[in-house]
């Protein structure tokens, strides 16, 4: 053991007497990859530094939402001021409808937005008003994307596609989930036969358009206009869950790239959070003013929060959000990553390294594999015992990726040149080890 993990093992000793784990989200544990996890002590733009003082170029931002890097001035200034008039009020600021005419004006299907504080909550949410303004129960979501830890969203695929799903988690009864419906990603047959078999008693589908829960998966172009039809057709809600594209992938999320990929292309209904809460806990969801008025007080789809809309979260959220609106900011987010990437793919080719990868803005996924995978089971074709060699000797050379082989990776606006030749060089280096 080297003396720089000295001080993480002691934490995380410690940390697994009292927290379940040692960890307070799973993946954050190492328990894929091995080895210990490395306790943040602080973090200034495309770097974090672990208890025993090493730098990392980080490459998971807080799983999506740092896309200024840490520490930006203008959002630190923002959040100062905010936490110096108050943390929480229960009552509404105006930031929160600042927030949400911002999300609206740039994602134009979102005619209204309610804030809450994570991801999870406002996948739930958005399900139980897709419910509740259909009048449908059964609702239908892929394998391999994830939505949060919402009971009825815990569920992998049944025998058949007239058997519902099985939970995936311990504490989910079955009959949780017995209306949801789970199919393969990127399969069109079974999409037709699904809403052939279901259509009429489908609340909604739900779909990451860019999945980021097994490692880096793009809804084609076919499919997804396959998704709009049958929904459209059936009366069934389009659910975009964004939390992890919104404005990550571009300015309109993934639903612009869709847009301009299929002519008058928009989901009904859309999840957010991560980027526009900037890092502070802070989520959304939102669409047409006719289903969104369903909801409490207005409607009667109940849903709440002490700390939906927080004053300090909406501050680095609308800081955030002011950033990545400045001209050119996507472009020159899309030029890193591509650039990282290409760079990664032609040192893999020359060790001999099975390596593709993809990317969209912000957001980037490579495969261990000769081809790029287009569901959750391809994915886990990816040689796991490579990838952990992989993810160590990064690790060992200062790059932190993604401890898992499922997750996708960020660049962020404040990864330097220097800090994309230094991770490919690292890269090619480890590579020429596990070819
Ligand atoms: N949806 C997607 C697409 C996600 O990636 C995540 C989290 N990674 C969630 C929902 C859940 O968000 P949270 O962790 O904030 O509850």
């Amino acid at each position: 053991m080297t003396p720089s993990t000295d001080r993480n093992t002691e934490l995380f000793d410690r940390a697994r007497k009292i927290i379940p784990g040692g960890v307070n989200s799973p993946v954050r544990a190492f328990r894929a990859v091995g080895g210990t996890p490395r306790f943040v002590q602080r973090a200034q733009g495309p770097y974090f530094w672990d208890a025993a003082g090493q730098r990392y170029i980080d490459y998971i931002g807080s799983w999506g939402p740092m896309i200024l890097g840490h520490g930006h001035p203008a959002v630190v200034e923002a959040v100062t001021r905010a936490a110096r008039d108050g943390f929480s009020f229960g009552a509404p600021t105006e930031r929160e409808i600042e927030l949400a005419e911002a999300i609206a004006s740039l994602m134009p299907g979102l005619e209204m937005v309610r804030l809450v504080s994570s991801g999870t909550e406002a996948a739930m949410s958005a399900l139980r008003l897709a419910r509740g303004a259909t009048g449908r129960s059964k609702i239908l979501k892929f394998e391999g994307c994830y939505h949060g830890h919402a009971d009825a969203l815990l569920v992998k695929a049944g025998s058949g596609l007239a058997t519902f799903g099985n939970p995936t988690s311990a504490g989910v009864p079955p009959e949780v989930v017995q209306h949801t419906l789970v199919l393969e990603y990127n399969n069109v047959a079974q999409l037709e036969e699904a809403f052939a078999l279901h259509g009429k008693d489908l609340a909604c589908l739900v779909i990451e358009p860019i999945a980021g829960n097994m490692n880096f998966v793009r809804a084609d172009t076919a499919f997804m206009r396959r998704c709009r039809e049958l929904c459209t057709q059936h009366g069934a809600l389009l659910v975009f869950d964004e939390v992890m594209t919104g404005f990550r992938v571009g300015l309109g999320g993934a639903q612009a790239h869709y847009a301009s990929l299929i002519p008058g292309f928009r989901p009904d209904m859309t999840v957010l959070g991560k980027v526009i809460g900037g890092g502070m806990p802070l989520a959304a969801f939102g669409g047409p003013r006719s289903i969104m008025e369903q909801l409490a007080p207005l409607g009667p789809v109940y849903q709440a929060g002490t700390l939906s809309g927080n004053p300090v979260a909406t501050a680095c959220g609308l800081a955030t959000l002011a950033e990545v609106r400045k001209p050119g900011f996507y472009e020159a987010l899309t030029a890193k990553t591509r650039g990282l990437m290409e760079g990664l793919s032609a040192a893999a080719e020359q060790a001999g390294v099975p390596f593709r990868a993809d990317s969209e803005g912000g957001m980037f996924g490579f495969f261990l594999l000769p081809e790029l995978p287009r569901n959750y089971s391809q994915v886990m074709k990816t040689d796991g015992s490579r990838f952990n060699k992989l993810f160590h000797g990064l690790l060992d050379r200062g790059v932190y990726i993604a401890p898992a082989l499922y997750e996708a990776g960020f660049v962020s606006a404040a990864h330097t040149q220097e800090d994309l030749e230094t991770t490919i060089a690292a890269a090619a280096e480890v590579f020429q080890l596990i070819a």
